[in-house]
Formats: structure tokens, sequence, C-alpha cells
């Protein structure tokens, strides 16, 4: 038998949070992230079944464009980072991806392209959270400079990026949607794209949502706030990670569990040990207490997460046995619970599961089950 640690995948529930945030932002349309191989959900397999409910996909590089033109997906593409050197600029533009501008030094880049050789191009601008892209008191410069471009094809897109979208009535943000709005304005005779809001946005700027939006978290279900959950807004866990007790006994009362012995067993007490550690991507910095599903009882997480293995307190489920099954977090354990109790952000939980956890989705069988 393999190695219960899997990831348990599902269709319906990505198709329904793509449904719920359309259904929030009307007309805008859907640029779908799928950087980071989907948030760690399989960039090929999410894509493939998002294409035709999505407008376009929001992806880090060109390498992970190529991958869904390898599969055939034929959706436009944005470069949310844009091309990392000058070479770069023929094979975006020859995939028809939608490049994303941030810095001068890809405007020098563009004299590589062949004036035959068109592309889409967004300005990127840096409105406060001094990432990536431009100030806003450069943009029309910078605009004034590409338009006659005979490169670039179509309309410029505008688009900036939130910091702090994730803490519902930001100061920040609402400074940061005013700079934007008042660039967008300021271009006479502007109607290209416009783009702002990633899911904070989403959830919280919705006199802001201009022509595209831009949901990774939104669309896998898990809300972007510290303290909210998913189920609040009406989302679903695409995402469940799970894996199975592989030893369970009762310690004596006083004795330590796990590495550095961080847990002193308050009592004789059961304790299970479960297939899952830091090397499959459960964090290291879960403290004990965190949440685990054991047969649908939550039971706390003690001592110190290994590398291969995690150890559960089974006072609240005293008759689990070897090869019972355990939630790490999805469905009916949020994954925005399980962030709470380590230094993580859910956002780094789901992109920081390693290969050796294989996926699998599970209510779909038209297609491959297991996850790429
Ligand atoms: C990752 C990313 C997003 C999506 O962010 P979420 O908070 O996951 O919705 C949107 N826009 C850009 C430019 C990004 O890099």
């Amino acid at each position: 038998m393999a190695r219960p640690t899997n990831v348990l995948l599902s269709r319906d529930h990505l198709l329904h949070n793509i449904a719920l945030i359309q259904n929030k932002i009307g007309g805008t349309r859907i640029i779908a992230m799928v950087k980071a191989n989907a948030y760690g959900h399989g960039i090929r397999s999410v894509s493939k079944r998002i294409a035709p409910v999505i407008h376009m996909f929001g992806v880090a590089s060109l390498d992970e464009a190529l991958i869904l033109r390898s599969i055939g997906l034929t959706n436009p593409i944005m470069l949310a980072e844009g091309v990392f050197e000058p070479e770069e600029w023929a094979v975006a533009a020859h995939h028809h991806c939608d490049v994303v501008i941030h810095h001068q030094t890809q405007i020098q880049w563009l004299d590589a392209l062949e004036p035959h050789q068109k592309v889409r191009i967004w300005l990127k601008i840096n409105t406060g959270m001094n990432r990536l892209g431009f100030f806003p008191h450069d943009i029309p410069k910078v605009y004034a400079l590409l338009r006659h471009n005979p490169r670039i094809q179509g309309d410029i897109g505008l688009m900036s990026h939130f910091a702090s979208s994730e803490q519902p009535y930001s100061v920040k943000t609402t400074q940061q949607a005013a700079a934007f709005k008042d660039i967008v304005g300021s271009i006479p005779n502007f109607s290209g794209p416009v783009s702002l809001c990633n899911s904070g946005g989403i959830v919280n700027r919705e006199n802001d949502l201009y022509d595209y939006v831009r949901p990774g978290l939104l669309m896998y279900g898990v809300h972007p706030y510290h303290y909210a959950m998913g189920q609040d807004f009406g989302l679903r866990p695409v995402m469940t990670l799970k894996s199975q007790l592989i030893s369970v006994y009762t310690v004596k009362s006083q004795d330590t569990v796990g590495y550095n012995e961080t847990y002193s067993c308050p009592e004789s007490m059961p304790i299970g040990i479960i297939a899952i550690g830091y090397g499959d991507g459960y964090p290291l910095t879960a403290r004990n207490g965190t949440p685990i599903l054991v047969n649908g009882t939550i039971c706390p997480l003690i001592g110190r997460v290994a590398m291969d293995m995690l150890a559960v307190d089974l006072r609240p489920c005293p008759r689990a046995k070897v090869g019972d099954s355990a939630t790490l977090w999805g469905e009916n354990l949020p994954i925005e619970t399980i962030a709470s109790f380590t230094q993580e952000h859910s956002h780094a939980l789901l992109t920081g599961l390693h290969n050796r956890v294989r996926c699998f989705w599970t209510d779909d069988h038209t297609d491959s089950q297991v996850s790429t």
C-alpha cells in the first residue's frame, strides 16, 4: 500500500467558486490566477477545467504560460511580471500572451522584437505597494512613448495591485484605489482594458472592479481575510489535504511527545501518529492545539511537526485506530483556521505542498484524475 498522504480536489467546488465570483462582479471579466502551479492545485488540470468559464489566465512567467499553451488552451494569458529577458518578447508574442510592463528595462528589450511581431501589453502602476510598476507620475510619459510603438497590438491596458486588500477597512487600499482611478482618468482618450482587484479587492472594493478582476485565493475557495472563512462568502474549499493514522498507542502522564519535548502529556492518554509532515508541506510552525479532523472529530496536534509525521491527541476520539483517516485542511476544516495556528498565510500553505503528496480530482471522472 502506498503512503496515504493525498490531496483531494473538487472540480464542482472550483466551478462553484468561479460562478460565485462572476455573480458578484457582474459584467467584469475574470483573469484566473493560476501561477505557482495554480496555488498548489495543479496548473494543467485546474486550467483545463476552468478555461470555458474564465476569460484570461494569469501567470508569473512565460514558462507557466507555455504549459497552458502546451495543453492546447487558447484563452489569453497575462504574464503578470512580464518578460525576464529580451528573448522572451518574441516567444510571448508568438504565443499570444498579454505582457505586463513594469519597468523601463522591459521597454528597452522590446527592440528585440521585429516590428511585425505584435504583442498586447499592460502597464503596471505602482500605486503604493512598492513592489512592481511605474510611479503614477511616470505613466503619461511611458504611455505616450509606447502608444505609437508598431510592435504593440490593440489598446494598452492599465493595472495595479493592492498591498493590503486582505484588510477590509485599509486606508492604504482606499488611497491606492484613488490613485489608480486618477491615473486612469488622466490619460486623454484612454480606452484600453483596466484591472485592479485581486481576491481581497473583489470582496471589499466593489466600485473598483473595472474591466477585469484577478482572483487567486477566492477561486480556490479561501477567504483572503485573516479571520474570515471562505464559507462566510459562500465559497467551498477546492483542496482537502488528507492522511491516515499509522500508529496509535497510550502514553504515560508527564511523558513528552516528539522532537525537543515541546508537548508533555497531562495524563495518561491515547495519541496517534499521522503520516504527514513538513516534508509534505504541512507547516512546521503549526503549534500545539492546531486542529486535525480524525474520523470527523477535531483532535489537537501535539508536539513539533516532523518531516514525515506528526502526533495528535486522541482523547476526543479514543476509539481511533491505525488506518483511520485524518483531514489536515479542506472540507470541514477550513485552511483559514489552520493558517491562524501557524505563522503562514493560506496562500503559503496551499503553494507549499511538495511533490510527494499525490493529488486527485474526486468528483470528475471525465478526465485524468491525477492532478498535474
Ligand atoms: C497573485 C496575484 C493576484 C491574485 O491574488 P489573490 O490575493 O490570491 O487573489 C492578483 N494579481 C496579481 C498581479 C498577482 O500577482
